[in-house]
């Protein structure tokens, strides 16, 4: 007999402006479109889970529109009457329903482990697997493209005691644009900070061949991405020639196990950034984690901009994981305008303390997510600005 039957599933975009412009390889985004879902089971318990895009489809395949589409006619049918409790048997029904569509999946499961959760008046880090972490080094990305102001950004930061590992997003401008702007940046926090750069894709082998060194040269300690997800060849010859200066951490290459499998065989990455929704959830990151752990590699907890929600679940699956890790970057609520639950998550002496309430350990306001609702303002869908290449809002 089901103990926690599923009742009811309910989703909606949100709009929120983010407190500057984002600036990434392939564009820049001045707001955050994420799909939130609301799940109940029969006991009268909810759950919230979230999934975040960025600039609509164009990190990867998904854009919320997509995503609520998904979730409302094949997941949610799929999932109702089922029983919540059972989370791996909850994935093969939305497997059963629909191929990939990995953001929605993630959205629903979060939802599911947050109800189940609070009916038990447990955290979620009790259901998966239990906690190792109390506290992660929190990231926090520099993507102005201003020196001046990504280092006045910077020296606030550390002042506050918010962050010391900084992210540059690179891969918009040329090459030797992009060594001398974040050069100019590493000199300004010299002694300070650690130093990551993004480049979302954005170079063939050959570039990244030859001005990869030089990010090093300027202090750079962590490469995110530097070629096309089918790149595993690049990845491999970067990882086996710069590796003893600095790691190669693969972001868009690494999305199902398999995939983790391949870049592990290939021996093509010293990190994975994991994030919860490309891998399809909170229990596919775990697995993710664990081609990690038994192939030597490190991890590094990624955001996709999520709001509060999706930032504490992630928070509580990385509060499980292994000691090999590179720190996060779950700072997306600090990047948006306002937040969606009443007390954000602490930040303390540079690290993300973990919410150790039930669930993911923060209270939704719906007042806000009514604020923010799409349905209720007449924001029209989220195109990512292609800046030089064309101006679509
Ligand atoms: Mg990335």
């Amino acid at each position: 007999m089901s103990r926690f039957p599923i009742e009811r599933i309910e989703v909606r975009i949100l709009d929120i402006p983010t407190i500057r412009p984002h600036k990434l390889s392939f564009g820049s985004i001045s707001r955050q479109s994420p799909v939130i879902v609301q799940l109940w089971l029969s006991n009268g318990a909810c759950g919230f889970g979230e999934a975040a895009t960025i600039g609509g489809p164009s990190w990867n395949e998904e854009s919320p529109e997509g995503i609520q589409h998904a979730i409302n006619a094949y997941l949610a049918p799929a999932l109702r009457g089922q029983d919540g409790a059972c989370f791996e048997s909850a994935l093969t029904h939305m497997d059963l329903a629909c191929k990939g569509n990995a953001f929605a999946k993630s959205a629903v499961e979060m939802a599911l482990i947050d109800a189940v959760s609070r009916s038990l008046n447990l955290p979620a880090w009790q259901l998966l697997g239990g906690k190792r972490h109390q506290s992660l080094p929190l990231a926090w990305t520099l993507a102005s493209g201003d020196v001046s102001r990504d280092l006045e950004e910077a020296q606030l930061r550390l002042a506050q005691k918010r962050h010391r590992i900084f992210k540059i997003k690179i891969g918009a401008r040329s090459p030797a644009e992009d060594v001398a702007h974040v050069s100019q940046i590493a000199r300004g926090l010299a002694g300070q900070a650690t130093l990551t750069v993004d480049i979302n894709q954005a170079w063939d082998g050959n570039t990244a061949r030859r001005y990869l060194p030089q990010l090093i040269d300027a202090g750079v300690t962590l490469i995110e991405q530097p070629v096309a997800k089918w790149n595993v060849e690049a990845l491999k010859i970067l990882t086996a020639t710069l590796g003893d200066r600095a790691s190669i951490m693969a972001d868009e290459t690494v999305c199902t196990p398999q995939d983790a499998m391949l870049l592990a065989r290939a021996q093509a990455c010293h990190v994975f950034s994991l994030k919860v929704a490309k891998h399809g959830g909170l229990l596919r990151t775990r697995q993710v984690a664990a081609v990690a752990d038994a192939a030597d590699i490190g991890w590094y907890g990624g955001t996709m901009l999520e709001t509060s929600i999706g930032s504490a679940a992630a928070a509580h699956l990385f509060s499980t994981l292994g000691t090999q890790h590179h720190g996060c970057e779950l700072f997306g609520p600090q990047l948006l305008v306002d937040d969606i639950v009443t007390e954000r998550m602490t930040i303390r002496d540079f690290e993300l303390q973990l919410p150790d309430g039930p669930g993911f350990g923060v209270e939704v306001d719906i007042g806000q997510l009514n604020r923010f609702d799409r349905a209720r303002t007449s924001l029209t869908p989220v195109h990512i600005d292609l800046g030089q290449r064309a101006t679509i809002f």
